[in-house]
């Protein structure tokens, strides 16, 4: 099934939003209804505040905020590598109050066609981070 990409915005979610899409239909394919009581992929990420780790006991705490990010470390001294010197990131989940985020996708192929989307637009800064690079070395 061919998912149609169009632009994210990224972060996905930040600060006090810990849920992504806002309405219930999914993010990708914008046909197929999401969140309760219908089926679908989440993505959750996130940070638990032990109160009690002899027992396993945890909650959600205002003082964690979470974050979910690319990022690309560019070869140097040494290094070998693609893009080396060049260092690039994307924030697609940042400063989650909370610590916790669900992202939700209607199924496994919506899933996948968001990572793809997640890597492309890496990809493209990583590109910029590199044009930048190239553009102080004076080079082409
Ligand atoms: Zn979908």
């Amino acid at each position: 099934m061919k998912v149609p990409s169009e632009k994210i915005n990224f972060p996905v979610v930040s600060g006090s939003s810990v849920c992504f899409p806002k309405e219930a239909l999914c993010p990708m394919c914008k046909t197929t209804r999401v969140q309760e009581p219908h089926s679908m992929a989440i993505v959750n990420l996130g940070a638990m505040l032990m109160t009690n780790r002899a027992n396993g006991a945890g909650m959600m705490s205002d003082d964690l905020d979470g974050f979910l990010r690319f990022i690309w470390h560019g070869a140097h001294q040494d290094g070998r590598g693609n893009h080396a010197g060049t260092s690039a990131f994307l924030d697609i989940v940042e400063d989650v109050r909370g610590g916790q985020a669900d992202l939700y996708f209607c199924s496994t192929t919506c899933l996948r066609a968001f990572f793809n989307a997640c890597v492309d637009a890496f990809e493209m800064k990583i590109d910029a981070a590199q044009a930048r690079v190239r553009s102080k070395k004076g080079k082409p």
